[in-house]
């Protein structure tokens, strides 16, 4: 067992360290006055371009991407440090392309989807949204409605979608659909490219989410999409699927790390300056046993989450212990992010801190990709179910 970053991967992290340190605390401050003044929480156009050049130069775009598409193809490990550094800042910028559906096309797309959808995606020129949820299935996505049906070489999709993220800048969507309704989830569910726009497939309306950002609702009606639309095999796209989802849950794990790593060393810098009561806040049991507390719950959930990138990087099974990381990571910085609040006071509950937007960000996280208490019964019944089989 090696606990160690490769030296390659070390210094990817340093540098990305150093692109967050240098490019996107500072626009911190302008990020927040606008947002308290009432705009959106997001980038203005010129300060996206500015980080896109420099991060673009800096060799960050395309880290997981494969080679063949300019991408530098580093493993999930590797992925873990560099967004632990990148969710250290509040600042609202990705570096291209999200890798959920890069490893999702990867495993499923083929020849032509790769050179038209995948090639430009690695490359960061485009964007890309995936629609799963439903109004009556979340949580459970097995229960969705949403219909494929095959009318000549085409397909129909009829339904309806929510909470999608990303609509508004995407030029295509990973739709996921019923194409045989008794089989379900095994064997039943698949999953479809869907070009934005496409007649029949609208934008149904935006959904302001807290923190800042939007997520849309989609209605397919009589959407027609050519039969090449299909993405990997028919009826087999619920495995694939939950295979992007556990990327975007170790990606969780390692923001996890970042966001509550911030809010603990802001906690170790405000508590020796504040005093009350005579003395300087971190001479008080109650606030250094949170930053042990802190400190402790990083370091064991950097552990767990770099142990479920090294499994996934080795083709193994870890399904339960990527729902572990969203568990715990999600609770963790939450609690942490809460505790740095409670220590800054009045100051704390201001606009002026990146801690409120910190908060928001995770508090998100423990619905997305599935909401706690769904990990927990995932957890649980795997356990239950592999001592039953002995
Ligand atoms: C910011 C954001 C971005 C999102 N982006 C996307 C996207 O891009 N694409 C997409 O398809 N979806 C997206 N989603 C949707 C997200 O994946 C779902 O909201 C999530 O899976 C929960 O589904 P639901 O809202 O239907 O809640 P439900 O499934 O109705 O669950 C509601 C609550 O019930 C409880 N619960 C549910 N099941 C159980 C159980 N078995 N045991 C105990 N308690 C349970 C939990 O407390 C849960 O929070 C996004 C959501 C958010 C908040």
């Amino acid at each position: 067992m090696n606990f160690k970053l490769s030296d390659e991967h070390q210094m990817l992290k340093d540098l990305m360290a150093r692109f967050v340190r240098e490019q996107l605390i500072p626009l911190e401050p302008a990020v927040l006055k606008r947002e308290a003044g009432g705009a959106e929480f997001m980038l203005t156009a010129d300060e996206k371009k500015r980080l896109d050049a420099k991060s673009k130069e800096l060799g960050l775009w395309g880290l997981d991407a494969p080679e063949e598409f300019g991408g530098s193809d580093l493993p999930v490990v590797a992925m873990v440090g560099v967004n632990e550094e990148l969710a250290r800042s509040i600042t609202p910028y990705e570096l291209p392309p999200d890798s959920p559906n890069l490893h999702m096309m990867q495993k499923t797309a083929n020849a032509e989807q790769r050179a038209k959808y995948l090639a430009p995606y690695a490359r960061g020129e485009t964007i890309s949204a995936i629609a799963v949820s439903e109004p009556g299935a979340g949580g459970d996505p097995a229960g969705m409605t949403t219909s494929a049906k095959r009318v000549g070489g085409d397909w129909v999709l009829n339904g309806r979608k929510i909470w999608v993220s990303k609509m508004d800048r995407a030029q295509w969507a990973i739709v996921m659909a019923v194409t045989d309704k008794a089989k379900g989830a095994r064997g039943g569910i698949s999953a479809f490219i869907v070009d934005i726009p496409t007649p029949g497939f609208k934008i149904e309306r935006r959904i302001p989410m807290i923190g800042g950002g939007s997520t849309f609702e989609l209605v397919f009606e009589n959407c027609r999409i050519p039969g090449s639309a299909l993405l990997g095999e028919e009826g087999n796209g619920f495995g694939p699927m939950q295979g992007r989802l556990s990327t975007r849950r170790i990606q969780i794990g390692a923001w996890c790390i970042g966001i509550a790593q911030r809010a603990l060393d802001m906690i170790c810098e405000y508590a020796p300056q504040r005093s009350t009561f005579g003395a300087p806040l971190s001479e008080r049991q109650a606030i250094q046993w949170w930053v042990a507390d802190a400190a402790t719950k990083i370091h064991a959930c950097r552990l767990m989450t770099y142990e479920a990138a090294a499994r996934v990087d080795a083709g193994e099974e870890a399904r339960s212990q990527v729902s572990m990381i969203k568990v715990f990571a999600t609770e963790m910085a939450w609690e942490v992010v809460d505790q740095a609040m409670q220590v800054f006071g009045g100051m704390g509950m201001t606009k002026e801190l990146p801690l409120q937007a910190m908060a928001n960000r995770v508090r998100k996280a423990r619905i997305y990709e599935g909401p706690t208490e769904v990990h927990r019964m995932v957890i649980a019944r795997e356990l239950l179910r592999s001592k039953r089989r002995g």
